[in-house]
């Protein structure tokens, strides 16, 4: 069998290999503490569980329209008019089996073979390979000496003929920083100059702490709208990721194309799972507002367990649930009489000795730093960073 050169070089998801990983180690047993996954451990709201209950005893249970039930299309656009202010038709919505595939749909929508992608580093692993996918080719703007946030003047020097769309991620995985309002601005223009796609991936707006606020593109630079395809949905903020469930909204013309895409990749995403998220979209306040709450606490927690730790540094994330932390001062030094090589070492290490699951930084264009996901409860966040402290002391 010859596997396509698109398989052959396709890396698979980090994130997930981790979270597999922890979980099957947790099945023989093992005491394992996962900061790996981007998962809150919340129940899913009550509101949510309701709505899918009344869905299947009502029988709604088939094919709905492929790019979402028109009910749930119609309470992303209340969602968009209350929250920023934003008015979107629902046809101009599509629905789809989690952001992930929609922002791929996107991307397949935008992106010829050899066409070029910003990308702002360190990103979450899924864009580069999705880019790749669409045999695109990805540009990385580094703004790991910029505070996380892009240099404007580095992103007009990287703009050639072939620069199709820029993809953006505010609050941030894996940095957990929030754009200022200027440079999103300035993207913002950038891309209206030079007609370039903007991919705004805000899957953590409402996930920011502190003073930190959330900016939307749109509402921030209006002209950018017909160049802007927002991506959202219900896994972060109302702890629903198993459901699979995310929106897009964008100009019609691409949001026509993005469906038909997903009419022939996925139809629709599950019925069931539209009316959960149909429900918390509608009564789930409340429960944002505790987890929100629960989130800042362990963030506040987890920055101050971090600062006790020899040989690493991070910068305070504003948002999301994920801290970055440069490890590069205890690679080269040995766990075991074994020498820790890189990031990727360093984690595997971890979990092997100390039962601590983290993601490599490598995984998302950031080699020697360790994601470190603080969605998991107090208790084994303070047990978890106890143990990745004690690991860190012991290498010699
Ligand atoms: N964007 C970012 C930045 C993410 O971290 C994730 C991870 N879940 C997604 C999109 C995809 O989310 P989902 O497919 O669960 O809706
Ligand atoms: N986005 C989350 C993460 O970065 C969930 C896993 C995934 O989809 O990559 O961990």
């Amino acid at each position: 069998m010859v596997l396509s050169e698109r398989a052959r070089t396709l890396e698979p998801s980090a994130t997930l290999a981790v979270v597999a990983k922890a979980k099957a180690m947790k099945r023989e047993g093992k005491p394992v503490i996962s900061f790996g996954a981007g998962e809150p451990d919340f129940n899913s709201p009550e509101s949510a569980l309701k709505y899918a209950v009344e869905a299947m005893e009502k029988g709604y249970t088939h094919y709905t329209p492929g790019t979402g039930i028109p009910e749930l299309k119609e309470a992303v656009c209340s969602y968009y008019s209350r929250r920023f202010g934003l008015e979107y038709a629902p046809g101009d919505v599509v629905v789809g089996a989690g952001a992930k595939i929609l922002l791929y749909e996107a991307l397949s929508c935008l992106v010829d073979p050899g066409d070029e992608v910003i990308v702002f580093a360190p990103a979450w692993v899924s864009y580069v390979e999705q880019i790749r996918l669409c045999g695109g080719k990805e540009i990385i703007v580094d703004t790991s000496e910029t505070s996380s946030i892009p240099d404007l003047n580095e992103v007009k020097r990287v703009i050639s003929d072939k620069t199709k769309c820029m993809m953006i991620n505010s609050p941030n995985n894996p940095t957990g920083a929030v754009y200022d309002e200027e440079t999103l601005k300035g993207l913002a223009s950038i891309a209206v100059e030079k007609d370039i796609v903007i991919i705004y991936d805000e899957i953590y707006e409402q996930l920011v702490y502190g003073d930190a606020a959330h900016h939307q593109i749109v509402a921030l630079a209006p002209e950018v709208r017909d160049h802007t395809i927002i991506i959202n949905g219900v896994s972060k903020a109302y702890a629903m990721t198993g459901w699979r469930i995310g929106y897009a909204l964008g100009p019609s013309e691409l949001m026509a194309k993005v469906g038909a895409v997903q009419g022939h990749l996925t139809s629709n995403p599950c019925s069931i799972a539209q009316y959960a998220a149909l429900g918390a979209l509608k009564e789930a306040d409340d429960d944002i507002v505790k987890m929100h709450g629960h989130f800042s606490d362990r963030r506040d927690l987890i920055l101050k367990l971090l600062g006790d730790v020899p040989l690493i540094e991070f910068v305070e994330p504003q948002g999301a649930f994920y801290v970055l932390v440069n490890v590069k001062k205890a690679l080269g030094k040995s766990s075991d009489g074994e020498k820790l090589t890189d990031d990727v070492h360093f984690c595997q290490k971890l979990l092997d000795k100390s039962y601590v699951a983290m993601v490599p930084g490598s995984a998302f264009f950031a080699p020697g730093h360790i994601r470190v996901s603080y969605s998991n409860s107090t208790e084994e966040i303070v047990e978890g960073i106890k143990r990745l402290k004690e690991f860190i002391e012991k290498l010699s």
